[in-house]
């Protein structure tokens, strides 16, 4: 570590770029794990990740992102290109961009050296490479593989260039990194999630416009998979006490808006939050599955623990079954047809007496893309609810255009969403 190091990282760090290198990115070739991992080892010290940039083995490319990084935030992390071979061009992109010569640093290859001879390997020109360093930066020792690390200031801006295997590159950003930014970093920033099931992204976005306006501290945005919108909180304040308080005041107010529809927070989802309350209740579940295949299993099963509450269920997709398994009488399913309101319901009591369960989530449904009709497109689902006091049907149409996984998905994380309603009213 130089002294320019020390000096460079006590500015104020808010604003952070991180920088992968490699064309294998850039191609979508491989994904890139690190920017994530590192903006969260970030946000721990409120430092913001404002940009993750994704630049291929390209010189001036790389060289000219490191200027306009170099201008434009406080702390820059580039990981990758730091190898032997030829299209390792982190180094001297980061020479270029300062302005300065590359030389050879002694400590760097004697410890190059040492680890060709530890492994009783070859130790080739080209290893060499490794141990340039621009001339007015510092090597950051690399304990685990051969190529050392990289601290410079560019146009004032700490830069730290760090391996591309994600494992060297996390030992070196702790072991070196992480303790002179902690120095460095005068406020925490907190995360929280909240998990949300039953309207869309854009009515959450609607209750929650003044909080979700771009600047406020704590920020909170929204993102959407299979129908659960989270809701993100961020909170940053000069110690991680503030920061709780703040994200818990913010966590009162959105959960006053949007009630019932909040069901956990981070990790939580539909099947592990509705095996929390049977738990509690000391109640019993099984499953009747038609067009979800058994999804709706499979979800309560990813639970460690489920045993105590889920017994098992039928996955029931020709009519025999349903009648075999789930008492579903021949004339119901002539009647109505398999996917229907009659069956759903059907279904849920037969599982609840068969299965001898507190509840029963039935599910049949038209999963596409194929099987539609005008009269029964493709995303229509009836989820059926049996439960001591009586047993429900709920009609729903996914839109026909939506793709079977995502119908599939939706109808199992509604169903369960129904059962989960049922317990907290
Ligand atoms: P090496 O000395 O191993 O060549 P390097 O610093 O040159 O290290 P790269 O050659 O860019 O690193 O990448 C080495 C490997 O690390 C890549 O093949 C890739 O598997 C992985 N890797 C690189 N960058 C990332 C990233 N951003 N996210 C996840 N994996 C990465
Ligand atoms: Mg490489």
């Amino acid at each position: 570590m130089t002294k320019q190091h020390d000096r460079q990282t006590t500015r104020n760090l808010r604003r952070a770029w991180i920088i992968s290198i490699g064309t294998e990115l850039a191609l979508g070739q491989s994904v890139d794990t690190n920017a994530a991992w590192l903006a969260r080892q970030l946000a721990d010290l409120g430092i913001r990740g404002e940009r993750h940039l994704t630049v291929a083995d390209d010189l001036p490319a790389i060289r000219d992102v490191l200027r306009q990084a170099a201008d434009e935030c406080d702390l820059i992390i580039v990981t990758g290109g730091l190898g032997p071979t030829a299209d390792d061009l982190t180094r001297q992109a980061l020479a270029e961009a300062a302005g300065v010569e590359l030389e050879t640093d002694a400590a760097s290859m004697e410890q190059i050296r040492a680890f060709f001879e530890n492994r009783r390997l070859q130790f080739s020109e080209q290893n060499k490479v490794q141990a340039l360093i621009p001339k007015t930066g510092g090597a950051i020792e690399n304990t685990s593989g051969t190529a050392p690390g990289i601290f410079i200031a560019l146009n004032g801006t700490p830069c730290y260039a760090l391996p591309g295997v994600p494992f060297e590159m996390k030992k070196m950003f702790t072991r070196d990194v992480l303790p002179n930014l902690q120095a460095a970093a005068e406020r925490v920033m907190r995360m929280r999630r909240l998990n949300c099931f039953g309207v869309g992204e854009s009515d959450i976005g609607a209750k929650l416009r003044d909080l979700m306006e771009p600047g406020r501290n704590p920020g909170v945005g929204t993102t959407a998979e299979r129908g659960v919108i989270g809701v993100r909180i961020n909170a940053t304040a000069a110690t991680a006490k503030a920061a709780d308080a703040l994200l818990d005041e913010t966590e009162t107010t959105v959960c006053s808006r949007l009630g019932k529809i909040v069901f956990g927070r981070e990790t939580d989802t539909l099947a592990s939050v509705v095996g929390e309350q049977l738990t509690a209740r000391g109640e019993t579940l099984s499953t009747a599955e038609s067009c979800t295949g058994g999804l709706i299993a499979k979800m309560l099963t990813d639970t460690p623990g489920s045993s105590a509450y889920f017994v098992g269920g039928a996955v029931t997709y020709a009519n025999e079954l349903k009648q075999q398994l789930l008492d579903v009488s021949a004339e119901t399913l002539a009647r109505f047809g398999a996917v229907s309101e009659s069956v759903a319901y059907a279904m849920a009591e037969g599982a609840r007496e068969r299965f001898g369960t507190t509840y029963a989530i039935a599910v049949t449904g038209i999963a596409g893309p194929e099987g539609g009709t005008t009269d029964k497109p493709v995303g229509l689902v009836f989820l059926g609810l049996a439960t001591p006091t009586g047993t429900t049907v709920r009609e729903i149409r996914f839109g026909s255009n939506a793709p079977r996984e995502v119908i599939r998905a939706r109808a199992a994380h509604t169903a369960l969403n129904l059962l989960r309603l049922e317990l907290v009213e």
